[in-house]
C-alpha cells in the first residue's frame, strides 16, 4: 500500500460563474467561506488519522477560484496543512488564483503560507474572447496581478490560455500567446475549448448565438501555439502543458503516473492503489454531511479499479504526456501488449497520422493533440 505524497484541497467558491463552465462552482457564497474551511479542517484531520502519508511533495489548492478566500482563511488553511502535515522543504505548494482577486495582501498571505506557485487563470487577453467566454476579467488585471506576483517574490507562475474561442481570430491569438510569453512566465497551459452540455454557451452555440469554430482554425491556432511557445523557450511536455526547464507541474505528473493522491472539499476525489472514491459535489449536501455526521460522511462513493480499467487509465494518462508510453515497460507493470491487443483500433489513428512509433514508445503526433479524444476511442 502506498502512503499519500500528494495532497489536493478543492475550493468552490466563484465570482460569478463563466459562460463555459460546467464545474460545480458557487457565487454570492463568500459568508459561508469560514465554514467551508472548517469542514476542510475536520475532514483533514480524520484523513492524517486514518490513512498513511509521507512528507507531501506537493499541495495543491484548486478551484472553482481559490485567490477569492480571504487573505486570514488561506493562512489558516495553510498553517492547519502545515501543523498537520509533513511538507517537504523543497514540496510544490500550488494554488489557483484569478487575476481579478490577486491583490498585494493575498499575495502576502500566499507566501507566507508557503505557496511558491501561481496558477493563474488568464484565459486570453483578448477583450472578445473574453466576453464569449464571460470571463469578469481583463488583459490589465492579468498584467497587473501577474505582475504584482513576481515583484513579490512568486518565483514559479503559471498562466491558463484558451483557444478555438467563437470569434477568435489566428491573429488575436497569437496576440494572446505573445502578450503572455512577453510577461515571462514559467508555465503555460493551453486549452482547447470545448462545448460542455449545460453550460450557457454550449446553449448558445445550438440557439446560432455564436459560431462553430472551424477544424482547420484549430489546428493553425495550436500549430501558432507550438511555434510561438517553443520559439520562446518552452517544451510541451503534456498535451495541454508547456514549461521551461524544471517548471513542470509536479502535483499534476501524479496522476499521469498512477500515483496515490488524496483531494479534500467539495468535489474531490482520491486515488490509492487501484481505489478511486470521490466527495459529496454539492456545496450544501457536502457541508451538511460533515457538520451532521461527521468528516467521513463526506465521501459519496467510491470504486475499484479491475487491473484492465487500471492499465488503460495508465495508457490514457501516460498518451497525454509529449514521451508517450513506452509500451515494453507498459507490458512488464501491466501486462498488457498494448501494440498487439488494439492492433485493429490502432489502425485508423497510425493511418491518419495522428500517433506515431518513437523506438518503444508510442505517443500522439502535433496532430494527434488535437484530436486525442478520437485517439483514445481506438482503446475503448
Ligand atoms: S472561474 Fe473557473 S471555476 Fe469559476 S466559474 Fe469561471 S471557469 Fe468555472
Amino acid at each position: 500500500m502506498h502512503a499519500f505524497r500528494h495532497l489536493y484541497v478543492h475550493i468552490p467558491f466563484c465570482r460569478h460563474k463563466c459562460g463555459y463552465c460546467d464545474f460545480n462552482a458557487y457565487a454570492g457564497m463568500d459568508r459561508l467561506m469560514p465554514d467551508y474551511v472548517d469542514a476542510l479542517e475536520q475532514e483533514l484531520v480524520f484523513a492524517r488519522e486514518r490513512y498513511p502519508f509521507q512528507q507531501l511533495e506537493t499541495v495543491y489548492i484548486g478551484g472553482g477560484t481559490p485567490s477569492l478566500l480571504p487573505a486570514a482563511e488561506v493562512s489558516r488553511l495553510l498553517e492547519f496543512i502545515r501543523r498537520n502535515f509533513n511538507i517537504a522543504p523543497d514540496a510544490e505548494v500550488t494554488l489557483e488564483a484569478n487575476p481579478a482577486s490577486t491583490d498585494e495582501t493575498k499575495i502576502a498571505a500566499w507566501l507566507e503560507g508557503g505557496v511558491n506557485r501561481l496558477s493563474l487563470g488568464v484565459q486570453g487577453f483578448d477583450q472578445r474572447a473574453l466576453a464569449v467566454l464571460e470571463r469578469k476579467t481583463d488583459a490589465a488585471q492579468a498584467v497587473r496581478a501577474f505582475s504584482l506576483a513576481r515583484e513579490m517574490g512568486m518565483s514559479n507562475v503559471s498562466i491558463d490560455l484558451i483557444y478555438a474561442v467563437p470569434f477568435q481570430s489566428l491573429e488575436t491569438w497569437l496576440e494572446t500567446l505573445r502578450r503572455a510569453i512577453a510577461l515571462s512566465p514559467d508555465h503555460v497551459s493551453t486549452y482547447c475549448l470545448s462545448f460542455e452540455e449545460g453550460t450557457l454557451l454550449h446553449r448558445r452555440r445550438a440557439e446560432g448565438k455564436v459560431p462553430e469554430v472551424e477544424t482547420d482554425l484549430q489546428w493553425d491556432q495550436l500549430d501558432a501555439a507550438c511555434a510561438e511557445l517553443e520559439a520562446a523557450g518552452f517544451r510541451r511536455y503534456e498535451v495541454s502543458n508547456w514549461s521551461h526547464p524544471g517548471f513542470e507541474s509536479r502535483h499534476n505528473a501524479k496522476y499521469w503516473a498512477d500515483l496515490p493522491f488524496v483531494g479534500f472539499g467539495m468535489s474531490a476525489h482520491s486515488y490509492r492503489d487501484g481505489r478511486r472514491w470521490w466527495n459529496i459535489d454539492t456545496f450544501g449536501g457536502y457541508c451538511r454531511a460533515i457538520e451532521e455526521r461527521g468528516p467521513a460522511a463526506a465521501v459519496a462513493g467510491e470504486r475499484v479499479l479491475s487491473p484492465r480499467e487500471r492499465a488503460e487509465e495508465a495508457l490514457f494518462t501516460g498518451l497525454r504526456r509529449r514521451e508517450g508510453v513506452d509500451v515494453v515497460a507498459f507490458q512488464a507493470v501491466h501486462g498488457m501488449d498494448v501494440l498487439a491487443d488494439y492492433a485493429t483500433g490502432l489502425a485508423a489513428p497510425f493511418a491518419a497520422g495522428l500517433l506515431e512509433r518513437c523506438g518503444s514508445r508510442l505517443r500522439l503526433t502535433d496532430r494527434g493533440v488535437l484530436l486525442s479524444n478520437e485517439v483514445f476511442q481506438a482503446f475503448v
